[in-house]
């Protein structure tokens, strides 16, 4: 049912959920800041959420993590996962989370409500949809099993093992021939955490429509848009993300899509032609009609 309902969502292309560089940049701030505190209460469900999907019982969860310590997060491509003790915490892609310094007031809404023993405590709240999911470590059997296997156990798309050779193996794919550029990059969990969000602008600094045929690319523009898709990525993530997403203290990422709704309509910033939108794949896709031919 999770995976059924997550695909019919993502055919929309929401763009409210974080992906690969902000998945690392909040990882390594849970890391720098809560990693080793030990819990002391967890709530699970709080407020009633239609789209938050729990594993079991949520009620059980203060029962699984409470008086162990918060170890370390993993960024699996826009999943988060932390490892506490013999217990895993599963964060999906659209869940907000937030860390809370002692004396901070809790705010009203959350489905996830984790305190630690200095009193500072994080909370995670469902945006669109998402999975809270709390699990012992040697077990998880659940419709979002695949989801997270794909996304865990490809290499990371912003690490040394996402390299030139793996990209190539994956575009000249005999499967991958006939996708369109967003086809191939944003869909089918190809590469975990590349979504529609962080698509346009890997496309325009490859200056690549995302109607484009994969077997119309040459091996210099195959090149290229590997490239630019670690080059974008790594952009964003130095920026602290994009600026439609929040980080672990509530801050707005400080990078600006070139593409974007808040940028149709107005000129290109390499050719000065309005940047144009266009239903595609049930979702937007924004692109300059001068510069990515
Ligand atoms: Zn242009």
């Amino acid at each position: 049912m999770f995976v059924c309902v997550l695909n019919s969502i993502n055919q929309h292309n929401i763009v409210i959920m974080i992906e690969a560089p902000e998945a690392l940049y909040i990882a390594e701030q849970m890391n720098q800041t809560i990693q080793g505190k030990r819990i002391t209460f967890v709530t699970a469900g709080y407020t009633p959420h239609k789209f938050a999907w729990f594993y079991g019982n949520p009620e059980n969860y203060g029962n699984m993590l409470t008086g162990k310590i918060f170890g370390i997060t993993h960024a699996y491509g826009g999943l988060l996962e932390t490892d506490i003790e013999d217990s895993r915490l599963l964060l999906g892609d659209g869940v907000n989370l937030r860390y809370f310094k002692p004396g901070d007031k809790i705010p009203d809404k959350h489905q996830l409500l984790i305190g630690f023993e200095d009193e500072s405590f994080l909370t995670g709240s469902v945006r669109m949809y998402g999975g809270i999911l709390c699990f012992p470590a040697d077990s998880f059997e659940c419709s979002f099993t695949p989801y997270r296997d794909s996304a865990k156990n490809k290499p990371q798309v912003m690490s040394d093992a996402f390299n030139l050779d793996y990209f190539l193996t994956l575009i000249n794919s005999d499967e991958k021939q006939k996708k369109t550029a967003k086809a191939f990059l944003a869909t089918e969990q190809t590469i975990p955490g590349l979504g529609n969000g962080v698509l346009q602008d890997i496309l325009f600094n490859a200056r690549l429509h995302p109607k484009t045929r994969i077997n119309t690319l040459t091996d210099n523009q195959k090149e290229n848009l590997f490239h630019c898709v670690k080059s974008t990525l790594k952009e964003i993530y130095q920026a602290g993300g994009r600026n439609s997403e929040t980080d672990l203290f509530g801050k707005k990422g400080n990078y600006f899509p070139i593409l974007s709704k808040d940028t149709c309509g107005k000129p290109c910033p390499v050719c000065g032609e309005a940047i144009r939108k266009e239903n595609y794949m049930g979702g937007s896709i924004y692109y300059c009609f001068e510069c990515q031919k």
